[in-house]
């Protein structure tokens, strides 16, 4: 770590650029922040100004109210803002809706802070941007050879499976409200899937936030618009943790499912109730994990959170010198 300390630095509030005055995705209230996408543990309100993509302040801006900073920036994918004697450019990391990835530039070395990624297609934001670097920050949410996920069209083709086999049932699919839900919903559609999904209403407004960014999600409706209406052989997407609530009894003989990489374990899948567990992830899984860092074969690669223990242990056999940061307050939504 020690080589890279006058560019970037683990502080209380989390990484800090001395050069260019400022945090990447800071956990508490700074002066000046750069976020790398919209979800709620990266994007908090409350900092002085904010340089982040377009699409990732207008999530904060639908979240938290158009008063979520003293002052934004935007900065689109590929151009270069200077900050201090840093220059910042921001490049797709493939996550979310404008998610990206963080390259510092100082003096002759360069920086990527990846925030959260991924490597597999996803069809409502550009793919993960690999930046040769000299150092690397990256997640390992999914940091354990255990987490090799399946193809997204062989999960997607299990619903509807599941549907077709049980068409007098309702199914109930948690998804994260950022991101799972409308990668889900675009996935249904390629597959062929062009009738209604039914929506719980706190995935509205970030369904519309992606429409209006481009990413068309097809028929949808309110599912609890019609009391009457059990939904039977319809596909209903809520929050996860209305998947196991009293909300969802309203539905006909519904099955839980679950969109999360964290249904590759079987004892997550039976404690949250999950029939039906799907294993789709906006996260790296191990293989992209150690396929980015060996692509990247950085100088140094540090780990902001997850399980680092397997990724340390990968690259010092790979011979990169590696940290694990362990910074508090990055938990995979929701979860
Ligand atoms: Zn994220
Ligand atoms: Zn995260």
């Amino acid at each position: 770590m020690a080589g890279f300390r006058q560019l970037l630095r683990n502080t209380p509030q989390g990484l800090y650029c001395p050069p260019g005055d400022f945090h990447i995705d800071p956990t508490q209230p700074v002066d000046h922040a750069v976020i790398t996408h919209g979800h709620s543990d990266h994007a908090r309100a409350g900092h002085g100004t904010v340089l982040a993509t377009a699409e990732t302040l207008a999530i904060m801006a639908a979240r938290y109210g158009a008063d979520f900073a003293a002052s934004s920036q935007a900065a689109r994918y590929g151009e270069t803002v200077t900050r201090g004697s840093v220059s910042v450019t921001l490049v797709p990391a493939g996550h979310v809706l404008g998610s990206a990835q963080v390259v510092l530039k100082w003096k002759d070395r360069t920086a990527v802070i990846s925030g959260d990624y991924k490597r597999r297609r996803d069809p409502t934001c550009p793919p993960f941007q690999p930046v040769a670097c000299d150092l690397f920050v990256s997640e390992a949410t999914f940091g354990l050879p255990v987490f090799r996920f399946p193809p997204s069209e062989d999960e997607t083709a299990k619903l509807l499976k599941s549907v077709a086999l049980f068409p007098e049932r309702t199914h109930l699919v948690g998804v994260y409200a950022l991101g799972k839900a409308q990668r889900l919903i675009r996935l249904l559609r390629e597959a062929g899937y062009d009738r209604t999904l039914y929506i719980h209403g706190a995935l509205a407004s970030m369904n519309a936030l992606y429409e209006a960014h481009g990413a068309a999600l097809g028929p949808l409706a309110h599912a609890t618009d019609d009391a009457r209406n059990a939904l039977p052989g319809e596909i209903v997407l809520a929050p996860p943790s209305a998947i196991a609530d009293k909300w969802a009894r309203r539905f006909a003989d519904p099955i839980p499912a679950f969109a999360s990489g964290w249904m590759t374990v079987r004892a997550r899948a039976r404690q949250r109730h999950v029939e039906l567990p799907l294993v789709l992830s906006d996260h790296a899984d191990w293989d992209e994990l150690t396929l980015t860092v060996g692509e990247l074969k950085p100088e140094e690669l540090w780990i902001t959170h997850g399980s680092e223990e397997a990724l340390l242990r990968w690259a010092q056999l790979n011979d990169i010198s590696a940290t694990a940061l362990e910074i508090a307050g990055y938990e995979d939504e929701d979860e």
